[in-house]
């Protein structure tokens, strides 16, 4: 048994709309530093999965727990609920979000982008906080960018400004879904680049993309997702080399 704790663990995740099963019992666990890639076809429940993770969406079914701690949950009207509304704001604020749309507040600067919820949600210092996403920006690369406002910045420095924004709340776990698939292609090395230092530094990551070179190279675990369920998890140059699943093998195939 590893010694080393478990940051994210989720069991048993059902999700359903209507009649649609999305999520037919998907469960995980990631210990502290490890990089985890789902990877699967448009339409596997990706971002449904991560979306149940930090409860934008209420899965029908199963357990979610951060650093041991397990998400109070209440089933209503056939949906998980949560209980603690204390408790699912300091969950979800050591659960860091990128999305595929960088989602930065327009009317506010690169700086004010960061330090908005280290300030106004964790209360800290504004100096301090100042400091720390100055030093966020060096580590994106946009330390010159911090007076620009989102829409003088390409895609990809806007990820890059939403990947910093999500590190001044220092959170445990960092879950992204396909940070590059809106970003021209020009701009997608420099956001993977981010990721990979990410990694490097032993950050605990939860990534669903379709940068399949990436997910060999960076993450300790490849997830393969089919039909709402996990049709393949282990270590990359398993999945990539041998997979056991036929439809994981034709989807590499496809998507390589
Ligand atoms: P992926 O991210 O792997 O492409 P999604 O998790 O976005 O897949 O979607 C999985 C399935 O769930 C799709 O068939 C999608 O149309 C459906 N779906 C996702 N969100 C909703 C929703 N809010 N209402 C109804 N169906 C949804
Ligand atoms: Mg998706």
């Amino acid at each position: 048994m590893s010694q080393v704790p478990v940051a994210l663990e989720v069991s048993n995740i059902h999700k359903r709309y209507g009649d649609l099963k999305v999520l037919r019992g998907i469960s995980l666990q990631a210990r502290d530093g490890d990089v985890l890639s789902i990877i699967g076809s448009s339409g596997s429940g990706k971002s449904t999965l991560l979306r149940c993770i930090n409860l934008l969406e209420k899965p029908n079914k199963g357990s979610i727990s951060v650093n041991g701690e397990v998400l109070k949950l209440k089933k209503k009207k056939g949906v998980l609920c949560p209980t603690d509304q204390k408790q699912l704001a300091k969950i979800r604020s050591r659960l860091g979000f990128v999305f595929q749309g960088f989602n930065l507040w327009q009317h506010k600067t690169v700086l004010e982008n960061i330090m908005e919820a280290p300030v106004s949600v964790l209360k800290k210092n504004k100096r301090e906080v100042e400091g720390f996403s100055e030093s966020l920006l060096e580590k994106v690369g946009l330390a010159d960018r911090r007076d620009y406002f989102p829409s003088q910045l390409s895609g990809g420095q806007q990820q890059r400004v939403a990947i910093a924004r999500v590190l001044a709340m220092e959170p445990q776990v960092m879950l992204f879904d396909e940070p590059t698939s809106a970003l021209d292609p020009e701009l997608v090395g420099d956001v993977l680049g981010v990721m990979r230092s990410l990694a490097e530094e032993g950050r605990t990551m939860l990534i669903v993309t379709h940068e399949m070179k990436f997910a060999r190279e960076v993450s300790d675990r490849v997830i393969f997702l089919h039909n709402g369920r996990i049709e393949e998890d282990g270590k990359p140059e398993e999945i990539f080399k041998k997979a056991k699943s036929k439809r994981c093998r034709k989807f590499l195939a496809t998507a390589v």
